[in-house]
């Protein structure tokens, strides 16, 4: 096996196996190393953040006085790295007295700072290819002919430190790999996690925007992003008023004492926006959550054994302090939308008010058409119990009954110890993202804590009050996160019922046949069709690329023969064939579509 020199940061060399994680990280290394060797010798006084192997990729932060470094200048450093490597240079160690290290970067206040950071004793470890350093954080290869294969991916602006109150410095993404094969598969992988990417995609189709200056993670749903989310919102109503939901609407302020008795005051204030001191006493939050809003709602009547199952669900919006550094296009937010409900059970109905949800839940994944998920049963981590809400009775109990009803369901689980939430155990549905990581999509928690908290109850059948038990569930998320992870799994292509607009229509002459195209649109609409008539003066090669390009379903063209004989000629997405169809059977095929949520 191929074996490569990797060099760690105590300044050992030992030789490791080419074909490993490690030595591909410390490729990665060099290649940083190599790249802010490249960066100093081509931009005199330029100032450098941290250059580094992170995750698949490595990356350098630098800041110039003039013009920062641009996506066009990458092809140019790419010649400079290839230079590099073809110099057989080779990585040194140094442990350099911190005084002497800051006597080269005076003009430069980040390699200053990152020096006195990582200094030790007064010294500090470093890496060196010629006149060039890096602190030794990593293993990193000792030789640079390595760095052969690789890619300049990408320059974005990056806070120093990541904080949003740092200046913005210019970050240089790359990609690279000991064998061509490996970096052309990563390429692909990458364009293809590009496309598929909601943000790219949401500017291409319009469908939002989040703008900083106005708001970090604070989204704006264009007209056809929010008809994508209004279609979802009206179809999950819809679902849960079926299945015995209660739909209700409830404030996103409430007074912060309610917070402080459901506990999210002490473990959960960090992601929770600062109060508003009102002025009069009143201190008013909003809500990261809709537990306690849905809890009053419970309360607000006497309750009985015969209000049980009671079933409260909400388009919840909440807000949470995520790191702006976390924040990303519709994934997430800071302002959310939550597909949340509360069922209040007595505790012999739990297990059938959870298989109840779980059905609900797949056949609302089989509307979506979405096929790759599995069911993570999120266990109390049994070696530090102390963390969780302290009734060891309750665990045991409803731990097995969870693990019965997914057997009852002849469904497959993986158990996923210290998972739990601190109140109770839950069966989380994880599905995966275009880039691979895998996110909970659905959810369904027992809580035994906050009726204890807020003291609910109900009347039993022996006329003694008993406490419910609250399973909190959601069943596509929030309406943010799902939007995402909709418009990437149908790479923007939504199926018919969902797409923003559904039928296009170009008539070949606006003179000739515009009124035809007018009133097909007009019944159409009249059909709750969401139809755009093209009365654009461009050509009609044109019209039809724009309709592909915005991925509308259906795009109908119609001239002469469409308007003697009331018909359409039909293409649909992604097809090259164009069919002629009576105007009827058209009419007809859509609202199939539609209403059988086809994704043809
Ligand atoms: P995460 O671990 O992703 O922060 P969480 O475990 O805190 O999420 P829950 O409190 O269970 O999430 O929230 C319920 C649902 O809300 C999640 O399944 C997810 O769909 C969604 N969600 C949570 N945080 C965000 C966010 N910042 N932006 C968009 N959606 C979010
Ligand atoms: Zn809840």
């Amino acid at each position: 096996m191929a074996q490569v020199a990797v060099m760690s940061p105590n300044g050992e060399v030992k030789k490791i196996d080419r074909d490993s994680e490690d030595s591909l990280n410390a490729l990665r290394q060099v290649a940083a190393l190599m790249l802010k060797a490249a960066l100093v010798h081509k931009y005199d006084g330029i100032r450098f953040g941290d250059a580094i192997a992170e995750d698949d990729r490595f990356w350098v932060d630098s800041d110039k006085d003039d013009q920062q470094v641009s996506a066009d200048e990458l092809p140019a450093l790419e010649d400079d790295l290839k230079k590099l490597a073809k110099e057989d240079d080779k990585v040194e160690f140094a442990e350099v007295a911190l005084d002497d290290a800051l006597k080269g970067v005076e003009k430069d206040q980040f390699s200053s700072e990152l020096l006195k950071e990582n200094a030790k004793d007064g010294k500090v470890a470093l890496y060196k290819l010629g006149d060039v350093a890096v602190i030794a954080k990593a293993p990193i290869l000792v030789y640079t002919d390595a760095v052969k294969n690789f890619k300049l991916l990408s320059v974005a602006g990056a806070y120093w430190k990541g904080m949003s109150s740092n200046p913005m410095l210019q970050r240089i993404y790359g990609t690279v790999f000991y064998k061509k094969a490996d970096l052309d598969e990563d390429l692909k992988k990458r364009q293809e996690a590009r496309e598929r990417d909601h943000r790219v995609i949401g500017n291409q189709l319009d469908l939002f925007f989040v703008d900083p200056k106005v708001g970090a993670g604070l989204p704006y749903w264009m007209p056809k992003g929010a008809t994508i989310r209004r279609t979802i919102e009206r179809y999950i109503i819809d679902r849960e008023v079926a299945d015995g939901y209660e739909h209700v609407y409830t404030p996103v302020l409430m007074n912060v004492d309610a917070y402080k008795t459901s506990g999210h005051w002490a473990h959960y204030r960090d992601d929770m926006f600062p109060p508003m001191d009102m002025g009069d006493g009143e201190m008013l939050e909003l809500r990261p959550m809709n537990c306690p809003s849905h809890i009053q709602i419970y309360k607000h009547h006497i309750r009985s054994y015969r209000d049980l199952p009671l079933r409260i669900a909400e388009l919840g919006m909440m807000h949470r302090y995520e790191k702006s550094g976390a924040l990303s296009g519709l994934q997430r937010v800071r302002e959310m939308t939550l597909n949340d409900g509360h069922t209040f059970v007595a505790l012999d109905q739990i297990r059938d008010e959870f298989a109840k949800i779980l059905k609900l839940i797949m056949s609302v994944y089989k509307d979506f058409d979405i096929t790759d998920y599995s069911f993570r049963l999120s266990l109390r981590d049994p070696k530090n119990t102390k963390k969780y809400y302290a009734n060891d009775e309750m665990w045991e109990k409803s731990q097995k009954l969870l693990k019965a009803a997914m057997d009852d369901l002849h469904l497959d689980y993986y158990e996923a110890e210290g998972e739990a939430a601190f109140y109770g155990p839950k069966l989380d549905i994880q599905t995966k993202t275009a880039l691979g990581n895998d996110e909970t999509m659905s959810t369904i928690q027992l809580d035994f804590m906050l009726p204890d908290r807020f003291g609910l109850t109900y009347m039993g059948k022996d006329g003694k009050e008993h406490m419910p038990v609250m399973i909190h569930r959601g069943v596509v998320g929030t309406m943010e996160r799902f939007v995402a992870y909709l418009t990437e799994i149908y790479k923007g292509a939504f199926p018919t019922w969902l797409a923003p607009e559904q039928v296009h229509i170009i008539p070949v002459s606006d003179d000739k046949h515009g009124a035809y195209a007018d009133q097909l649109a007009k019944e159409m609409k009249a059909a709750k069709i969401r139809v755009v008539v093209d009365h654009r003066n461009e050509k009609m090669g044109y019209k039809i690329r724009e309709a592909q390009t915005q991925k509308v379903p259906y795009t109908l063209v119609v001239g002469d023969d469409e308007m003697k004989n009331n018909s359409v000629s039909v293409r649909k997405y992604g097809e090259q064939d164009q069919n002629s169809m009576s105007k009827q059977d058209f009419m007809d095929e859509i609202l199939h579509d539609i209403a059988t949520y086809s994704r043809k």
